[in-house]
């Protein structure tokens, strides 16, 4: 064995040798070592990776079916096709109206939230530029920056304390930690993993802040929707104004169950297109048509889908923090958005094992807080998008174990 694994290694070193370091750079996730020691395991319920238990709707897969039944298998407009692009700028002023309506031209058609993310961080930095990140953050921020040549700079957040904490931005250490090779700032709100959502006076503070130092901000709303007081959660569409550098990427995987499908968004001023084309063009080449025609049945028809599965989910969160709260030892912002609660058990502080801990002893998939920022050691993200009767499952084994292991 030890002479198999000298062998590999040495043919591994080989190859990493001619490697460029910013691909080197580019970390493990953290989430895929737990999943992958459990995925197999009869009886675990899988609250590790980030999306519904539901398939996507049939009326939406129906469009893609249509799409390739007539032939539309060639290449396609590197933006988007014009009908997508219309949808999306009629959705967006619905939900984010009263104002000027948003024009067709801000919005391109991406291979999922990540590509607008990846396009949005090329545009904006590149090697040896640093990009500020309030952590705990989604790993994958990290990874497209690093991937980028450009460094992350963690910032974590404040969780307050009390019965019911919140978490905060520490603008004191974001002003600390800008320098002149800082190019933006990363929000995510509502956050994942921290169902954190920022208020608007909390917006203004990092608009304010990015305008002072002449940073870009990365805007993450994909879970705007996912609120459970509101319509909506604030944004930055409330508060900004035309020349503000705000890049917003955006997703069908969440509100309407389309992680599978690889179709987003990326919105940005429409002085980009040209440039926004050309990265598209470079990269992907655009995306599939019956994709585009599957995510505009699910823009112009999911209304009641999207109802549903927010209604879930605040079911579920209520749920689970009713329950996590009555142990008395466990520790927690209850999320305000997202589908997502992050949390800690006393006397618990290894996340990683406690993690491989509760897949055996308890049958619950939890990714280690850890993967999302040093500022998340010591915690657990549960993803509770899935249905109330299992997620009272997971309430119940979760509460189990922590009385027996008290
Ligand atoms: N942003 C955040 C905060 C996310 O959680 C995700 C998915 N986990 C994405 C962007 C990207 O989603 P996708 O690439 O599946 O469209």
């Amino acid at each position: 064995m030890q002479v198999e694994g000298g062998r590999n290694t040495a043919e591994r070193s080989r190859w990493l040798d001619r490697v460029q370091p910013s691909a080197l750079a580019v970390p493990d996730s953290g989430i895929v070592e737990i999943f992958n020691y459990g995925r197999n395991r009869e009886g675990v319920i899988p609250l590790w990776v980030g999306e519904s238990d539901q398939p996507t709707p049939s009326f939406i897969s129906a469009a893609a079916i249509r799409s390739l039944e007539a032939g539309e298998t060639f290449y396609t407009y590197q933006r988007g096709i014009p009908a997508l692009r219309e949808a999306i700028a009629r959705d967006m002023t619905a939900l984010y109206g009263p104002r000027e309506a948003f024009s067709p031209e801000r919005f391109f058609v991406t291979i999922g939230g990540m590509h607008a993310l990846q396009i949005a961080m090329r545009i904006v930095g590149g090697p040896g530029d640093e990009f500020l990140v309030p952590t705990p953050a989604w790993p994958n921020f990290g990874g497209a920056i690093m991937a980028l040549g450009a460094r992350v700079v963690e910032t974590p957040m404040r969780l307050g304390s009390g019965v019911h904490p919140r978490w905060s931005l520490d603008m004191a250490a974001l002003e600390a930690a800008v320098n002149p090779a800082t190019r933006a700032i990363v929000i995510n709100s509502p956050s994942n993993p921290l169902g954190w959502t920022a208020t608007l006076e909390e917006l203004e503070a990092v608009l304010r802040f990015a305008r002072r130092h002449g940073l870009w901000i990365i805007a993450d709303e994909i879970y705007g929707r996912f609120t459970f007081d509101a319509v909506r959660a604030p944004s930055f569409h409330d508060i900004m104004a035309a020349d503000d550098l705000i890049l917003f990427p955006q997703t069908f995987s969440k509100n309407w169950a389309m992680t599978g499908w690889r179709i987003g968004w990326l919105e940005a001023p429409e002085a980009l297109g040209q440039l926004i084309e050309n990265l598209v063009q470079y990269s992907t080449s655009g995306v599939a048509v019956p994709s585009q025609r599957a995510a505009l049945a699910a823009i112009e028809g999911g209304a009641d889908f999207v109802a549903e599965q927010v209604r879930r989910a605040r079911q579920n969160r209520d749920m689970l923090c009713a329950a996590f709260e009555a142990t008395g030892r466990m520790r927690f912002a209850a999320p305000d958005g997202g589908f997502y609660l992050f949390c800690g058990i006393e006397g618990y502080p290894d996340a990683r094992r406690l993690a491989f801990r509760l897949v055996d002893e308890a049958g619950i998939g939890a990714a280690p807080g850890d993967a999302f920022g040093a500022a998340g050691a010591g915690s657990l993200r549960l993803c509770f998008a899935r249905s109330p009767a299992q997620i009272a499952e997971v309430a119940d084994r979760l509460t189990t174990w922590v009385a027996r292991n008290a």
